[in-house]
């Protein structure tokens, strides 16, 4: 059975706990986000997550969106559950009070966007999109298209999404060839087809915004010569209401692996209207606006669905009677003793249990930096909140969703055959959690990001606000009596970073292909090592409420164990990481391409 109950003990512990209430209520627009007000927001989220959207997650995957003359109809149930989701205020959560949103942050945010990916990961991506979307009006678009676009888009009353892809290109966007021709009135006719749109039609809203990558007439070949154009499914009129109809329409959906109730669309564009969205031929800054912005959430997508495996399997292996503990027989009256006792199947559990809780500690302290680069008036500290956000953008995005399927699959494994037919509903998540690591550029492209664009970055300065506070922490920690003893193997781990990070450094400037050989296992290791900086401190705290005295002693004595766990069983895998990566491009690239 798809088990899944949002983690608010686990969410509070990294909001208030680990990452600090005060780190948030100092920052201006904050002061008042204190657990009274902030606890009350995560316990509804999860209610509504739970109760309205979970329930829609297997109806989602066993109807599938449905196309027909151009429409798009969404699985029983959804279009419902849309409107009393945007009803509640859900799609504004975080969105600037300018617009009519919340303005909450980032940091209350992706908590409650892990709750919604957990429940529901195909309906995650219509207020997503729309997210993201928002992000690059807000942040690129004249004031005139954001009065028009904003408010309705904040409200949910119409949603957002995201055109780059065409059928020849994909990661190589400088290949795009959908073309705007400039209109006297200042708008722009565009024409050309896009596939794999998430949410290009649906039936939830009364309008689609889409943002749509095109070139200008004579602009520059490649990346250099692409515009970013805003094209509503309906035009707008001065008075907000809409008007005609846009030569932007859906000619069909794809038939897919998973998240079945997202709408995957293709889409031509016949002389479409559109307004440009930035400058000419600079639509790439902006839609890397949108795309940082989703970057993170899928990450969340990951993150959400890893946990809703883990909870599917945690619930299976302790009904699932087979076999007797090695340890002695547990439960006598039965035929046999649950699963849960073997150790094969507790090391799988704490596995996907350390993963989880690492990756939304992760998620946190990169949500924080959001804030703070968003909100701090101490220009410094912006920086580096923007530094360190930029250099984890590939991290998070790429080491959650990765870890998300592992997750997925491992609970597939708790299930046995169970878990490989339909019935139990986990197979499902991971069908759902694969695209996760394909869409918002590959998890192979991530990787080559942060080596190639944010490895070296301004002489490395995008790496201190990670590397600083990890040394400081190591050095202040290495004889402490409650969690020295784990520091010294991470100090190992850390080192083997450094070392990979200097060795990509030298042999990346003589040859990127060097660089790009050892991008993927440099993610992994950068992950793995930031995740065990975070066990670190989080066994730091509940060592210390521990010490204090707790009526919560399971819970931080949870949290130490798996501290232990991660550290022993997951950090060594560093030493192999960084061996990859020092054996260099040598053996991959030896063999002629006929060869393969
Ligand atoms: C369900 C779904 C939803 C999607 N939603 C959207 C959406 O809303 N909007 C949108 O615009 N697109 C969307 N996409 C498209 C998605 O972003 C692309 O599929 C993805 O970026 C990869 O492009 P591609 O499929 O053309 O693969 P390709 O670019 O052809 O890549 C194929 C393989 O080659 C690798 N590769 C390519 N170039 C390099 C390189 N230089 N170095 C190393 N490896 C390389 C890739 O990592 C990948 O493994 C969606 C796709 C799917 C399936």
């Amino acid at each position: 059975m798809q088990t899944y109950q949002a983690p608010l003990r686990d969410m509070r512990f990294v909001l208030h706990e680990l990452i600090g209430t005060e780190s948030l209520t100092s920052l201006p627009g904050c002061e008042e986000l204190t657990p009274e007000l902030t606890d009350p927001i995560l316990e509804e989220a999860a209610k509504v997550t739970q109760e309205l959207l979970a329930p829609l997650n297997v109806i989602g995957d066993t109807e599938g969106c449905v196309y027909e003359n151009g429409v798009v109809r969404t699985p029983t149930g959804f279009k419902a559950a849309y409107q009393a989701f945007r009803d509640g205020g859900w799609t504004s959560l975080a969105q600037s009070p300018e617009w009519g949103g919340q303005g909450l942050p980032e940091s209350v945010n992706k908590l409650v966007e892990e709750m919604i990916c957990a429940a529901n990961l195909s309906f995650s991506l219509y207020p997503g999109l729309t997210q993201g979307a928002y992000h690059a009006i807000r942040h690129h678009a004249t004031e005139e298209l954001k009065q028009i676009y904003l408010p309705p888009m904040v409200a949910g009353q119409w949603s957002g999404t995201m055109n780059l892809t065409e059928p020849h290109c994909g990661t190589d966007l400088g290949l795009l060839r959908t073309k705007a021709v400039p209109q006297a009135d200042g708008s722009y006719l565009i024409t050309g087809n896009k596939i794999f749109i998430s949410a290009g039609e649906h039936d939830m809203v009364d309008n689609i915004v889409h943002l749509v990558l095109a070139r200008l007439p004579d602009a520059p070949s490649g990346v250099k010569g692409i515009s970013l154009f805003l094209v509503p499914k309906y035009l707008v009129n001065p008075d907000g209401s809409l008007g005609a109809r846009n030569g932007a329409n859906c000619t069909g959906i794809e038939h897919k692996l998973g998240i079945k109730a997202s709408a995957t669309c293709q889409m031509s564009f016949d002389d479409a209207r559109g307004w440009l969205v930035g400058e000419p031929n600079k639509g790439m800054r902006a839609m890397f606006t949108m795309m940082n912005t989703e970057r993170l959430a899928v990450g969340v997508q990951g993150l959400g669905v890893g946990e809703a495996a883990y909870q599917s399997a945690v619930s299976y292996a302790k009904e699932r009677l087979q076999g007797r503990s090695l340890g002695g027989v547990k439960h006598p009256d039965r035929a046999a003793d649950p699963i849960i006792v073997h150790p094969d199947i507790r090391r799988t559990l704490m596995t996907m249990r350390a993963w989880n809780e690492g990756c939304r500690a992760l998620a946190a302290w990169v949500a924080r930096e959001m804030d703070t680069a968003d909100r701090s008036t101490d220009p410094e500290r912006r920086q580096s909140a923007e530094d360190f956000t930029a250099l984890m953008t590939p991290v998070v995005k790429a080491l959650l969703t990765d870890i998300g399927f592992e997750n997925a699959s491992q609970a597939v494994q708790v299930y046995g055959g169970h878990g490989y037919i339909r019935d139990h509903g986990v197979e499902q998540y991971l069908r759902d959690a694969r695209i996760a690591m394909i869409y918002e550029g590959t998890n192979g492209i991530q990787a080559l990001d942060l080596v190639g664009r944010k490895m070296g970055a301004h002489m490395g300065r995008f790496l201190r606000p990670f590397f600083h506070p990890v040394a400081e922490f190591i050095e202040a920690n290495k004889d402490d009596a409650q969690i020295g003893a784990l520091v010294a193997p991470y100090a190992k781990g850390f080192g083997a970073l450094q070392l990979a990070t200097g060795h990509i450094a030298q042999v990346g400037l003589k040859d990127p292909e060097e660089a790009a050989a050892a991008a993927t296992e440099y993610l992994r290791l950068f992950g793995i090592v930031a995740l065990g900086y975070l066990w670190l401190r989080s066994a730091k705290v509940a060592a210390a409420k521990l010490a204090a005295g707790t009526d919560e002693a399971a819970f931080y004595q949870a949290k130490l164990s798996t501290a232990r766990f991660f550290i022993e069983r997951i950090l060594p895998q560093a030493a192999p990481l960084l061996a990859g990566i020092k054996a260099g491009k040598a053996s991959m690239m030896a063999m002629e391409d006929a060869a393969f």
